[in-house]
């Protein structure tokens, strides 16, 4: 998933012989006879499952989505492989409510153990001997956290209601009875039947293209044959409509977005094909891409073969699609390797932004790939900072216990992951880096490893031997220890250097129309610009500058959210409906938080946040008025 608007990879051509993920994904390793892998699985907190007794294999969902009732309704049949002493299975569950459980037409006995906050309740089946196989008749709450139902109000057509779905972290057992840890890959298929004027999509690969008339409505059937972790089961239902831009690309949204979403994305094909020349040939079949209503919480969410998008990266001049670069990266790192706990998230995002800025470099240059660094590093220091350097969140391996992993979840598993890699890079050369990763997708594609899985596997195939590599890289340092190790690489960017003379000219009393660039200034540079300003500004500053440059008015929600901020600490009352327009029709969470806290470290903007909150709350994910409401409150720690 990704929190920043940069976002990418890696290098040179690559056959199928040297990466396999491409050849493999026709044909993925079955469950059961995956390679012993060097050290012993780390147990899941995050899951009741008990794999190692049973696994589910495969999830065959049969669903009616109620948008009255604000439910789905239906079957889940799981195909199970088990050992032969183990006589029930154990799955994750939160606010389901359970029916029946059969085996082939026959009611088997199950229980539902006690309710715990964050994990939700375990459902114990017991298995009749020889049983392979079990239906789950259920429905799911509406206040299921992984499903949001939107009112036609809160779409862009309006006329029509809307649902989607985010499973990251531990949400899909909110809607799926199943082992919800992302260590128990399973295929998954599904009929879904929804009113008759709705289209429903999944992470999936589409069987009925048009849908099939129904009595209740009309059905949708899908089918994926990779193994996945079940956080990247999907769905979205609403009013929507599908454009091609490539030849396995597309975008789908509502139909009043189509034109300007399909336009931003218009280079979907090429990242596409740019990724492959550095990763090897791309597994998943087609790279849709489905822009989401404003109230989706996340800049996107990598759901295989149909990536889920904010359409804050719609700013109309293609300049905020790295976005897309991030998720696309997600089907090597995240997608076919994947972190087998919560505590090894920084595997699925240190790659994926290792990758992502790899790719912005062979799409758009080494420059901006440079800049992407810096305001990435920024961001990494700034985080550090926040929490302390001795604090235990900015240790790559995450402590989760007792928490929500989405509570333990930072900048620090993006940038200090990515940071790691680039020093690594840095230190053994970039073509034996190279090599090294993709052997590392390669030995790993459709598993799920932990940290130690990942040292193993580094001490093997990267530093073979040569302690003193290790020392100089503090691999365990890194990976283990607090803070951010001083080994750690610096990027520099002549363009933002410049950029910092430019604002230093400006505090020091220069007109902004003495910044004579800054009409060529890409989003990164004014990114910069925005967030090095000094803390005060006097009001006749802020007037110049917004006069000059209309920052009030900008599009870019990157480039609007950096003003915002400035004009929040400045009380710069010109922006404030502005900010009330911002803040009312998007629900992004790394925009929000930061507003919101703006606002209320202030005597003055504490009102007005409560009054734009109680204004924009309901058209919020619960994802982010979770983060949002002990804020509002004044209880938030942070
Ligand atoms: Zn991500």
């Amino acid at each position: 998933m990704l929190r920043h608007a940069s976002a990418l990879v890696l290098a040179s051509a690559v056959g199928c012989a040297t990466i396999a993920f491409g050849c493999r994904t026709a044909e993925p390793p079955a469950e059961t006879d995956r390679p012993v892998t060097t050290s012993t699985p780390e147990r899941d907190i995050h899951s009741y499952a008990r794999p190692h007794e049973v696994r589910v294999t495969h999830v065959a969902l049969d669903l009616h989505a109620d948008f009255d009732r604000k439910i789905l309704n239906g079957t889940a049949t799981l195909q199970l492989h088990r050992s032969p002493s183990a006589s029930t299975v154990v799955l994750d569950t939160k606010g389901l409510d359970i029916q029946r459980v059969s085996a082939a037409g026959t009611d088997v006995k199950f229980s539902l153990g006690d309710d715990d906050r964050i994990l939700g309740r375990p459902l114990t089946i017991e298995l009749p001997a020889s049983v392979n196989e079990i239906t789950i008749a259920y429905r799911t709450s509406p206040e299921a956290a992984a499903l949001q139902w939107l009112q036609p109000s809160q779409t862009a057509g309006g006329r029509r209601p809307y649902l989607f779905s985010q499973g990251q972290a531990i949400l899909t057992r909110t809607w799926i009875p199943t082992q919800d840890s992302p260590g128990v890959r399973q295929t998954y298929s599904a009929r879904i039947t929804v009113p008759r004027d709705l289209r429903a999509v999944m992470s999936a690969e589409q069987l009925t293209p048009t849908g099939v008339e129904t009595p209740t409505g009309r059905a949708w059937d899908f089918r994926l044959t990779q193994p996945i972790p079940p956080y990247l089961i999907a769905i979205a239902v609403g009013d929507l409509a599908f454009r091609r831009v490539g030849a396995r690309t597309g975008v789908y949204t509502e139909p009043a977005m189509l034109d300007a979403a399909a336009n931003e994305l218009v280079d979907l094909e090429k990242m596409v094909a740019a990724a492959e020349t550095l990763l090897g040939p791309y597994g998943w079949g087609r790279f849709d891409v489905l822009v989401l209503p404003p109230s989706f919480p996340f800049g996107g969410m990598e759901n295989p073969r149909l990536t889920f998008a904010t359409p804050t990266i719609i700013a109309g001049d293609r300049s905020l699609v790295s976005l897309i670069a991030h998720e696309l990266a997600h089907s090597w790192s995240g997608n076919l390797v994947t972190n087998a706990t919560w505590s090894g998230f920084w595997l699925n995002e240190g790659f994926t932004t290792y990758v992502e800025s790899r790719l912005m470099e062979v799409l758009y240059g080494v420059d901006r790939a440079r800049m992407l660094q810096v305001l990435d590093r920024r961001s990494l220091d700034a985080e550090i900072k926040r929490l302390g350097p001795t604090h235990k969140d900015t240790i790559l391996d995450l402590d989760l216990s007792g928490r929500d992993p989405d509570d333990g979840v930072s900048d620090i598993a993006y940038e200090k992951g990515a940071t790691f890699l680039r020093t690594i890079e840095h230190a053994v050369g970039r073509k034996t880096f190279d090599a090294y990763l993709r052997g590392y997708f390669d030995r790993h594609a459709f598993q799920s490893i932990t940290t130690a899985q990942f040292l193993a596997d580094l001490r093997q195939h990267l530093l073979r031997g040569d302690r003193q590599l290790e020392e100089r890289l503090k691999v365990e340092e890194w990976l283990y220890k607090p803070g951010l190790p001083d080994n750690a690489v610096v990027p520099t960017s002549d363009a933002l250097a410049r950029v910092e003379q430019d604002v230093n000219a400006f505090a020091e009393g220069a007109a902004a129309s003495s910044i004579t660039d800054a009409s060529a200034w890409s989003t990164q540079e004014w990114q910069h610009f925005l967030v090095s300003l000094p803390e005060k500004l006097t009001t006749a500053q802020l007037t110049d500058l917004d006069r000059t440059f209309r920052l009030t008015e900008r599009h870019n929600s990157e480039v609007l959210f950096a003003w915002l901020r400035v004009t929040i600490r400045n009380r710069y009352e010109p922006a404030m409906p502005a900010l009330e327009r911002f803040l009312t029709s998007q629900g992004r969470r790394k925009f929000l938080k930061p507003l919101y806290e703006d606002l209320m470290k202030t005597d003055w903007g504490k009102d007005e946040a409560r009054r734009i909150y109680a204004r924009a709350r309901p058209l919020y994910h619960s994802v982010s008025t979770n983060t949002l409401d002990p804020i509002i409150s004044g209880k938030s720690s942070s």
